[in-house]
């Protein structure tokens, strides 16, 4: 691993019983590369293994919580970094190599964070775009400020969304085919109103107010927030959420490989000047909320 690039993550300990990882790579919007992905692995696992950690805060530096996955980044050398998952052969042809790699670094990681037996707490400001939502979903409980939005543009470059698929979950299902067909932006107040997001703040109370939930869940019994927990994601998985995401994985491996077949590349590259212009977009105006009271 080299040594010269600044840590993507940072971990800090901001109250008795709360630690608190942050994004910090806010000079490129929170892009993810693999680095910074495998150092919020690295950051997790610490906060997940430390009896005196009871909940972990995660955020991010700068005006956006995360633009998605760094597709500047390039293909990265797995060898650079510790491998979590058994799906392990990168450099095998054809599908296979490509579709273990991102079971490692996207499907893999997400659902491992999903499933630490602590209370986890995405505390998000500005855009969440794409892989963004990979970071916060696999929180047990979202707390925003009001300028938030997220979207799932991936549809635009030829794929089925991102590939965390959760999306009905998190938002229902009607909601979840509006942001795939359109790649709209969903705001604050949206996602507040369709339960994917807990509470909205102004921007400049975001920390204040969401450690100020963290340290109260802290004084909790770990055991029982634990079990609290696994109940929640066990009645989850029995409404079907792994199998659905197992399935739109292999669809999403599908979209990859027809876009392979048509033109060598992993997406449609027509797509990405779209996703530009999205991320640009204002989000849908839709009903207004003051209207609509
Ligand atoms: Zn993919």
């Amino acid at each position: 691993m080299t040594d010269t690039q600044p840590a993507r993550v940072r971990y800090e300990e901001p109250a008795p019983g709360v630690a608190r990882v942050v994004l910090a790579r806010p000079e490129a919007a929170n892009a993810q590369d693999y680095r910074m992905l495998s150092e919020l692995n690295t950051a997790l696992d610490r906060a997940a293994r430390d009896a005196a950690v009871r909940v972990i805060i995660l955020a991010a530096d700068g005006k956006h919580f995360s633009s998605g996955h760094d597709l500047a980044a390039g293909t990265p050398d797995m060898a650079e970094f510790p491998t979590v998952g058994t799906s392990a052969h990168f450099d095998a042809a054809g599908a296979e190599g490509f579709m273990d790699r991102e079971r490692e670094v996207y499907l893999g990681f997400c659902l491992r964070w999903r499933d630490i037996p602590k209370p986890t707490i995405a505390q998000v400001q500005g855009k969440v775009i794409a892989g963004g939502l990979m970071l916060a979903w696999p929180m047990d409980l979202i707390v925003c400020s009001e300028d938030a939005t997220f979207s799932d543009p991936v549809v635009a470059l030829g794929a089925n969304g991102v590939e965390y698929f959760a999306h009905p979950y998190e938002v229902g299902a009607r909601l979840a085919k509006d942001m795939l067909f359109t790649g709209r932006m969903i705001t604050a107040e949206e996602a507040f109103r369709h339960g994917m997001v807990q509470r909205v703040f102004p921007r400049e109370r975001l920390e204040e107010e969401t450690l100020a939930l963290a340290t109260r869940i802290a004084t909790r019994p770990a055991i029982a927030l634990a079990m609290a927990k696994r109940s929640v994601n066990h009645a989850l998985d029995a409404m079907g959420l792994r199998t659905t995401m197992e399935a739109a994985f292999a669809m999403h491996h599908l979209n990859h490989n027809h876009w392979h077949r048509v033109n060598g590349s992993l997406v449609d590259p027509d797509g990405i000047s779209t996703v530009r212009e999205l991320a640009k977009e204002p989000p849908m105006p839709g009903l207004d909320p003051a209207r609509e009271r």
